[in-house]
């Protein structure tokens, strides 16, 4: 499985985080979670700053995750990758191959930034918690990019294609996604098939565009 013609090592895959244990983030699941560095999106709401760049002095190495996943088979269910945007690393398959190889079901935390890369990804995923923004138009407001919805609502439907077991979540930001934005994005949602969606509420600490907060 490769993003390209080189098979990238498990080695290259930048980690920025580890969380040991959670039942919240990989629903029905006792999980661990680790954070993949960089992202191609800059929400205003976006509360990872630190995670954004591609790369940090902060790094996990690899070897020390998979150490901790090797002490705790039999006791984990499931690694989620999240970020960041996970999709964003060429070496994200490998990783999963090797969890996977362990014994462990994958969850991934995405925004469905890179469509390809993640039916690419199908094989390996249990469960997607997919960042729903906004309806298609409504995204570049909120990521600084244009083209991002057009790549997240492909997103949505390649993982609703394949019957991929997902969650669609929609933040909510102070004075930004009310109920006149919310309603359409629902009806559009439901009509699709999306069966589960949830809003959660923006954490304004740490927020990269402060103003919201305020
Ligand atoms: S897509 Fe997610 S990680 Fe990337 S900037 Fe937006 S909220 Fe942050």
């Amino acid at each position: 499985m490769t993003f390209g013609t080189v098979t990238p090592s498990t080695r290259s895959l930048r980690i920025g985080g580890l969380t040991p244990m959670t039942t919240v983030d990989y629903p029905g699941e006792l999980s661990a979670v680790v954070f993949c560095q960089g992202c191609p999106w800059r929400c205003r709401y976006c509360h990872n700053g630190h995670l954004l760049p591609s790369t940090s002095v902060d790094q996990i190495p690899w070897s020390e995750v998979r150490a901790f996943l090797q002490a705790r088979i039999g006791l984990l269910d499931a690694l989620v990758f999240s970020g960041g945007e996970p999709t964003l690393q060429a070496a994200l398959p490998a990783a999963m191959q090797e969890v996977r190889s362990m014994g462990f079901k994958i969850g991934l935390h995405t925004a469905g930034a890179y469509p390809d890369r993640l039916r690419r990804l199908l094989p390996f995923i249990d469960w997607v918690g997919l960042d729903i923004k906004a309806l298609p138009a409504g995204y570049p407001a909120i990521t600084g990019v244009p083209g991002s919805g057009e790549r997240a609502w492909e997103s949505l439907a390649i993982l609703l294609d394949a019957g991929i077991v997902m969650q669609v979540r929609t933040t909510v930001a102070p004075g930004w996604c009310n109920e006149r934005d919310l309603w359409p994005l629902m009806q559009r949602l439901a009509v699709l098939g999306v069966e589960d969606h949830v809003l959660q509420r923006c954490r304004t600490d740490s927020i990269l565009d402060p103003s919201l907060a305020s």
